[in-house]
């Protein structure tokens, strides 16, 4: 298993956040992670690259626990996070942001850039524009392209259709789905349930720190509770 979180639990100082949380992705799996706002999904993600320790229970990688590698040393174990509201460099251009993505491991790095830009043609007719410049949904191409450079095998995805209009999220979820065509599994949080269902093979519901249901991603797309909590419908 590539990625395994056992019983794990966060807490905030006194506020609790996860209360035991278990869930696995395997290689070249799309898992998604749902739940309404302050169920704990960005404090999973914050957990398993490492910001955050958990005060019992273990995340692995590759079978290996995550305690035994350095913050810094996640980007090399194959980890890359795409944190909620796409930090780009502003006063940098989009070649810029892209090669920081790189800093770990200059060699591929023209090779790296040449597909990102593949990925998203739109960055690379904005090469040598500011970061700060561009929209919001070309600032999150950004964002995920400069997560590829480091040649991840597990990318973590932190609401990336937030805020955007339909069309570019349209756009977001098929690059999602074509980066992980590629071989690069993808844990994908996301308030927009039938658009991350649709990509995942499989998910998990989050509520109040708990996972309450795990299943495949046909399974909850039809599960009722699914449907009436996640996907507006009575
Ligand atoms: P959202 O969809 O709103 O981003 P979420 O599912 O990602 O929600 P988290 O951000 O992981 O939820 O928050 C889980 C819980 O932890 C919430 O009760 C939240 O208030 C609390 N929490 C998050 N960050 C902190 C913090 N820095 N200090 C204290 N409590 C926090």
């Amino acid at each position: 298993m590539l990625l395994t979180l056992s019983d794990v639990e966060v807490a905030y100082g006194a506020v609790t956040a996860l209360r035991g949380v278990s869930l696995e992705v395997a290689e070249g799996e799309i898992v998604t992670l749902l739940g309404a706002n302050g169920a704990g999904k960005t404090t999973t993600l914050r957990t398993i690259s490492g910001l955050l320790r958990p005060k019992a229970g273990e995340v692995r990688l590759d079978g290996r626990p995550l305690s035994s590698i350095p913050a810094h040393g996640l980007v090399g174990a194959g980890v890359s996070h795409v944190p909620e509201g796409r930090r780009v460099f502003p006063s940098m251009s989009v070649r810029e942001n892209l090669l920081m993505g790189a800093y770990h491991d200059r060699r591929h790095a023209r090779a790296d850039l040449e597909r990102v830009v593949a990925l998203f043609p739109r960055l690379a007719e904005r090469i040598g524009q500011a970061g700060g410049t561009l929209s919001g949904g070309e600032q999150q191409m950004l964002a995920i392209g400069r997560a590829l450079m480091s040649r991840p095998r597990l990318i973590l995805l932190d609401e990336p259709s937030m805020g955007l209009a339909p069309m570019i999220v349209q756009t977001i979820f098929e690059v999602i789905a074509e980066i992980n065509r590629e071989g690069v599994a993808v844990l994908l949080v996301e308030q927009n349930a039938a658009s991350a269902l649709r990509i995942a093979g499989r998910g998990y519901v989050l509520e109040t720190g708990r996972v309450v249901l795990a299943d495949t991603a046909a399974a909850l797309l039809a599960d009722d509770r699914v449907r009436q909590a996640y996907l507006g419908e009575d």
